[in-house]
């Protein structure tokens, strides 16, 4: 377990590092996108797409063939034209060919890893740059919800705050170098609660940084405690966060949620906005949708990204497993920054009915409808048209629950999918604290 010492130095460091003068003049800089037209949006992005897809030329032997005397204006055109899709399987099978400098990180390189939940984890190679860019990014998306540095915030993610054992407080470290009160997740439980809740409320942080699930628990608690917090925002980013999360945590948690869309490889950035919209950040990196063939869709499709920041290692034209679609018209709050449909998690987890038809998460929590005495549930593809239903339940649970349930699912998700519902003590979080509320543990044969 981390020494208070090496919270304190761990955390001041990262405070130096993210919260200094040049990430305000970033977070000022990007702040100015925001009122751009669409001819200022579409001039600026080109040049940046220029500005990677030269890197990407000059850098990775992979795109040796590509003719490098393209200008500003056909960066986009050179885009669809000579660079492939890639998937992450292409990354790992030429090393040599798409990562700099045959692979070797350099000292004043960063790295980052994707979590490897549904497969091999993948590495990439990070510009210090480009991390204090991904910060000034996020930052940006605080001012949404009126949050300046210096303001007091609160973290409930998967961050190792206080040993598993320990079972008095603190559960949780003050970082006093940005007013950041980091909460230990894996404490959320009968006996931590109480303390963490009162912290919470004394500490009164101006919003609250969390995984969707983490705050869902949280919501949970103050629910049976008949409580309720009034953290103005909540930033919710690192898995989907589903509608019946949303409910709660507005309810009894925070006054709006304001949800974050990103992965490790960092080629696609999207951020909700005060009216609920998800938006692109068009100045992060140059993104497609893309059907099952390659070609651009206004159905839903992949999410393609192409770097703007991260010259160390430029990825271009990245396939994500995420899947969405655009959303056409022009939001209330007034930024061209262009709309998404909420993105539909990983296609790994994405679950089938009894026809063989995909259910939609926002589907699969009609399921619980008007059902108590649950602690927690995940659902499961166990078989084709099976699904398992692994419930923790709480004191009252009885059969009659099960019942509803059942009926629910029957009546308002599907009525042909076999499903057994099993009970547990307990549905463990992955290494990273985080839950997947949606699994599919059986793959078809494609
Ligand atoms: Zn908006």
């Amino acid at each position: 377990m981390l020494s208070d010492l090496r919270k304190e130095l761990l955390y001041g460091g990262r405070a130096l590092v993210r919260d200094n003068m040049l990430s305000r003049q970033l977070v000022k800089r990007l702040g100015r996108h925001e009122t751009m037209d669409d001819a200022q949006l579409e001039k600026l992005r080109k040049g940046l797409l220029h500005r990677s897809l030269q890197t990407a030329v000059d850098k990775l032997p992979y795109y040796r063939h590509v003719p490098r005397s393209f200008s500003v204006d056909e960066a986009d055109v050179v885009l669809r034209e000579f660079f492939p899709v890639l998937e992450k399987h292409t990354l790992l099978d030429n090393h040599e060919g798409l990562y700099p400098n045959g692979g070797a990180k350099r000292p004043w390189e960063a790295l980052g890893k994707t979590s490897g939940t549904t497969g091999t984890p993948l590495v990439v190679l990070r510009s210090l740059q480009s991390v204090q860019m991904e910060q000034a990014f996020i930052k940006r998306h605080w001012t949404w919800g009126g949050y300046h540095d210096g303001m007091p915030r609160a973290t409930l993610r998967g961050d190792m705050i206080v040993g598993l054992d320990q079972q008095r407080p603190p559960f949780w470290f003050v970082n006093r170098y940005n007013r950041q009160l980091l909460l230990s997740s894996r404490h959320l439980t009968d006996n931590c609660i109480d303390s963490i809740i009162d912290k919470i409320e004394h500490f009164g942080p101006a919003m609250m940084q969390a995984y969707p699930s983490t705050a869902y628990t949280l919501a949970q608690y103050l629910e049976r405690r008949g409580k309720k917090l009034k953290i103005p925002f909540l930033f919710t980013a690192s898995e989907p966060l589903y509608p019946h999360q949303q409910a709660l945590v507005t309810e009894r948690l925070a006054g709006q949620v304001m949800d974050m869309y990103g992965m490790a490889e960092r080629v696609a950035f999207a951020t909700q906005c005060e009216h609920g919209e998800m938006h692109v950040n068009p100045d992060y990196s140059w993104v497609e949708i893309l059907d099952d063939d390659g070609k651009p869709t206004s159905g839903y499709g992949h999410i393609v990204g192409t770097t703007f920041h991260n010259l160390a290692m430029p990825l271009v034209r990245y396939r994500l497993s995420d899947r969405t679609r655009w959303k056409p018209g022009r939001c209330a709050c007034g930024r061209n920054f262009p709309m998404i449909e909420p993105v539909t998690g990983k296609l790994e987890d994405e679950i089938t009915g009894g026809d063989g038809n995909p259910v939609s998460p926002s589907v699969l929590t009609f399921a619980f409808k008007g059902v108590e005495n649950i602690r927690k549930s995940q659902v499961a593809q166990v078989g084709p048209g099976h699904w398992e239903l692994r419930l923790v339940p709480d004191k009252g649970y009885s059969n009659a629950d099960r019942e509803k349930l059942l009926d629910n699912i029957r009546h308002l998700v599907d009525a042909t999918v076999r499903v057994t519902v099993v009970v547990r003590n307990e549905l463990p979080n992955t290494a990273a604290g985080k839950f997947r509320w949606v699994v599919n543990e059986w793959r078809p044969a494609a």
